[in-house]
């Protein structure tokens, strides 16, 4: 049993499709999945998504790309969301994707810093954990972090592609690191050292679907929840663990990092 914490079952490439990708999630053992919203339209087909699917949950933010583009309204229509969100059914299990993209650079640096604070105060005030978007900007994102003390513990590396100096820098904060298809990527050895380093109960799992296809899949797009099966095999070989172990491990993680009922 797997939990995929972190894909896109709204977007273009797989909401067409979603019955089907889920039918396919369950028979490869994905049991749950977490969609990721990254804007205000976006979540709005994500709660009717998991209004429909009792094994879909939502992350409810602004994805750093998006934070040129969005305004204060919409970072209250954020916050209205997870708020009423919050008085039941309880579909948003935590904030993001937000943080910071030194890589593309979409948004202007101190409006990207703007909209991840926003972010940040929400899931403090709201009780929630953080998902976090991070690419060439880990450093930058952990000393933010550390403002924010009462997010230790609550705190996830999205896609986590960093070294073991990121990694434990980022562990000494509390957070957790959730692995995509990215470590079955042969030139990922510096991303296989860093997931080596790290003690169990930190490590989740998810696809990051329809992108970032595992080995032997990379190919293969879509990339879908079933395909989560490949990165926990190569992370689980990577660690010297059993299959077996790997997913209990990561299940139990999630469900404690999210606060997800057992089914
Ligand atoms: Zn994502």
């Amino acid at each position: 049993m797997l939990i995929d914490t972190h894909c896109h079952l709204t977007s273009p490439e797989l909401r067409p499709a979603v019955e089907a990708v889920l039918a396919r999630a369950a028979a490869a053992g994905v049991t749950r999945m977490l969609t990721v919203a990254t804007d205000p339209a976006d979540l709005a087909a994500a709660l009717e998504l998991a209004a429909a699917h009792p094994r879909v949950g939502v992350i409810a933010g602004i994805h750093p790309h998006e934070a040129g583009r969005c305004g204060a309204a919409d970072l209250d229509a954020l916050a209205a969301a997870v708020r009423t969100d919050a008085a039941g059914p309880r579909r948003i299990v935590a904030v993001g994707e937000t943080g910071l993209d030194f890589h593309y650079d979409f948004a202007p640096r101190p409006r990207q810093e703007e909209v991840f604070r926003a972010q940040l105060g929400l899931a403090r005030d709201c009780g929630l954990p953080v998902v976090i978007h991070a690419r060439e900007s880990e450093d930058r994102v952990c000393d933010i972090l550390a403002e924010y003390p009462a997010l230790a513990g609550r705190v996830v590396f999205h896609c986590f592609s960093a070294d073991e100096r990121v990694a434990a820098r980022a562990l000494a904060l509390g957070c957790c690191f959730s692995f995509t298809g990215v470590v079955t990527f042969r030139k990922a050895d510096t991303i296989r050292a860093a997931a080596r380093s790290l003690p169990p109960e930190r490590i989740l799992l998810e696809t990051d679907a329809p992108w970032l296809s595992p080995e032997p899949h990379r190919k293969v797009r879509p990339n879908e929840p079933a395909l989560l099966v490949h990165t926990a095999r190569s992370l689980a070989a990577t660690r010297g663990e059993s299959f077996e172990t790997l997913a209990a491990t990561t299940t139990a993680n999630a469900r404690r990092f999210f606060r997800l009922a057992e089914e």
